[in-house]
């Protein structure tokens, strides 16, 4: 048995095997707590300000590296760089070597600890985010004084990097091609970790709790970002099973490259549109690659984050007339700002919310920011006029709150016809399905929108009661669960009988596991990671939609997870042996505590 396997989410898929390389380790507590002398003072203080002076120095050169389509990290480099500067925080460090003889990382640190107490006794959410910043640049400082930096020179040839986290100022300074695959203690499946992987294309973990106490710099690691797994120190065996898994995987990756472009259409003639979830407009070209026939889900607020000000109309506008014109005349659909949950802007801040999830977030946030919600808007609009541009809100959870966020839209409009802008005066508007109030007036929703895109991310984690983000409830996270089969179907049938078209674009659309049954149902598109395309077509282009209603009918019959599990699994046998292979360890589902 290999010393030990470990779980994390797995944010990028693919199978990687190399020497695990440490960068960003968790040093607080390691952290040297010592008093010096008098007449060492003064070294100790200079000690402090060439550290200081050193980060900067870093951070400044890393900036001046910061490829154009990762601009918007560069950002919030400048902000680190502007920290640095900023007398405050080495001034008290340096006033706690002076005044009570602390080594420079424990003063710094004191610094640090009395800033957090004084602000974050301040309900201020802005000065709650900030005070995170101050908390990274003085990691940097500490990591410098106690010689714990990351040699990054010592990183011979490719590696694996493990770390506590990765900024995206991290990820420029590590030379992307070096990196073979990652893994994190922190970060999600949205995290900026977990989109950086996708849109690199490496296997990754994010969430791997025990990383720093397992894994040790040298060891020889496997990250299965198929199953969610590290392997430590792998035997031989595991090692040639895995190296076999890893080829066959990149051999089955070339194979349905080569197809990707083809419709998605079934043996006997369906046809499913097959588009592309992306956060930012860089993915283009990777939608493009691999074969989306449009864009179904652009998350906008990616756009927000990572910086202290705001987007101008303009910034937004030159953005998304880009996307529309790229793409055109293939479709694009906007989602409306997504934030709050677990996305904060720092303009707006953190809200101090019990149940994030459960608050304000997603439409109600922006009902709640009207003249943030109409510049997007009119930013959306405008772009309409260049593309093939359709939009959608998110989160909505009854007929009032579509009419009221389309009442903003008729004004938007309004306001662009007077100052005589062009947009598109039919741009087609969707909603969101996420929540269970929206599934059981889905029949009433129909008739106020163009459109539904079921966000399964969301519904099944409102409507199961586990929250997306929480690893030790992961296991109740069920695509399979008979409740989320049914409530998709109703979402289906309602628009269906509405005569309005129904895309899915929640991670099911990317689960093999899963689209067959959608299929079933007679859903019209999904909307998917780019990098899941190819895959998913070819599980199209080589099924029939008679099979796939006679799966739906017996999925619907079964009363438990391990029942539908059993008879897709043997779907799969049936119809793609060459996907069981490895489709097969996403099946492998956590067990319950017990
Ligand atoms: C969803 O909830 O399924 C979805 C696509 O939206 P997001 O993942 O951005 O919440
Ligand atoms: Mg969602």
């Amino acid at each position: 048995m290999a010393d030990k396997i470990i779980s994390g989410i797995a944010v990028a898929t693919g199978i990687a095997i190399g020497k695990a390389f440490f960068v960003n380790r968790n040093h607080k507590a390691h952290l040297p707590r010592q008093t010096v002398a008098s007449d060492l003072m003064p070294l100790e203080i200079t000690t402090l300000h060439e550290a200081f002076t050193a980060v900067e120095n870093e951070l400044s050169n890393t900036r001046e590296q910061v490829p154009e389509e990762l601009k918007e990290y560069g950002l919030l480099i400048d902000t680190h760089i502007l920290m640095l500067k900023d007398p405050k925080l080495r001034g008290t460090a340096e006033e706690y070597i002076k005044s009570l003889g602390l080594n420079a990382a424990w003063a710094l640190e004191k610094a640090v600890s009395d800033q957090e107490a004084a602000f974050g006794a301040i309900d201020d959410p802005y000065i709650r985010e900030r005070m995170q910043d101050v908390r990274v640049v003085a990691d940097k400082v500490q990591a410098k004084l106690i010689g714990h930096e990351t040699d990054l020179a010592a990183m011979e040839g490719r590696a694996i990097i493990m770390a506590h986290d990765l900024t995206p100022a991290d990820t420029v300074e590590l030379q992307v091609d070096k990196i073979m695959g990652f893994a994190t203690v922190r970060g999600g499946k949205t995290s900026h970790t977990g989109i950086m992987a996708r849109s690199l294309n490496i296997p990754a973990l994010v969430g791997v709790d025990k990383l720093e106490d397992y894994v040790n710099d040298g060891d020889l690691v496997v990250i299965d970002g198929l199953a969610g797994k590290i392997v430590v120190n792998p035997t031989e065996t595991e090692l040639e099973d895995y190296n076999e898994r890893a080829a066959f995987f990149e051999e089955y990756t070339r194979k349905i490259k080569r197809h990707c472009q083809l419709p998605a259409e079934t043996f006997d003639g369906s046809r499913v549109a097959v588009h592309a979830n992306i956060e930012l407009v860089e993915e283009v070209a990777s939608v493009i690659d691999n074969g989306g026939e449009g864009i179904g889900l652009y998350r906008t607020e990616y756009a927000y984050l990572n910086r202290t000000d705001l987007p101008s109309e303009e910034e937004l506008t030159d953005k998304y007339v880009d996307l529309a014109a790229i793409m055109s005349p293939r479709k694009v659909v906007f989602r409306t700002l997504d934030l709050g949950a677990d996305k904060f802007i720092s303009a707006y801040g953190e809200l101090n919310e019990t149940n994030p999830a459960l608050g304000l977030r997603a439409i109600r946030f922006c009902l709640k920011n009207p003249q943030l919600f109409k510049l997007q808007l009119r930013a959306i609009l405008r772009a309409s006029a260049y593309g093939n541009v359709s939009l959608m809100f998110p989160m909505i959870s009854g007929v009032r709150e579509v009419r009221q966020a389309k009442a903003w839209l008729a004004q938007a409009k309004a306001e662009l016809r007077r100052e005589g802008v062009a947009y598109d005066p039919d741009m087609p508007v969707g909603i969101m399905i996420e929540l269970p109030a929206a599934v059981m007036i889905a029949e009433y929703l129909a008739e106020e929108v163009d459109f539904f895109s079921i966000g399964t991310n969301d519904l099944i984690q409102y409507s199961i009661g586990v929250d997306r983000t929480n690893h030790h409830v992961s296991y109740l996270y069920q695509p399979l669960h008979p409740a989320t089969l049914r409530t998709i179907k109703l979402v289906v049938d309602a628009a269906h009988q509405a005569g309005i078209e129904v895309s899915l674009c929640g991670e099911v659309a990317s689960d093999p596991f899963c689209v067959p049954i959608l299929l079933g149902m007679g859903i019209d598109s999904l909307s998917l990671t780019p990098q899941a395309i190819p895959g998913i077509k070819r599980i199209i282009r080589q099924t029939n939609m008679h099979d796939c209603r006679k799966l739906l009918k017996d999925v619907l019959e079964c009363r438990t997870v391990s029942r539908i599990n059993n008879l897709v699994m043997d779907n799969i046998f049936k119809h793609f042996p060459d996907e069981v292979t490895f489709f097969s360890s996403l099946l492998e589902n956590e067990e319950a505590p017990s």
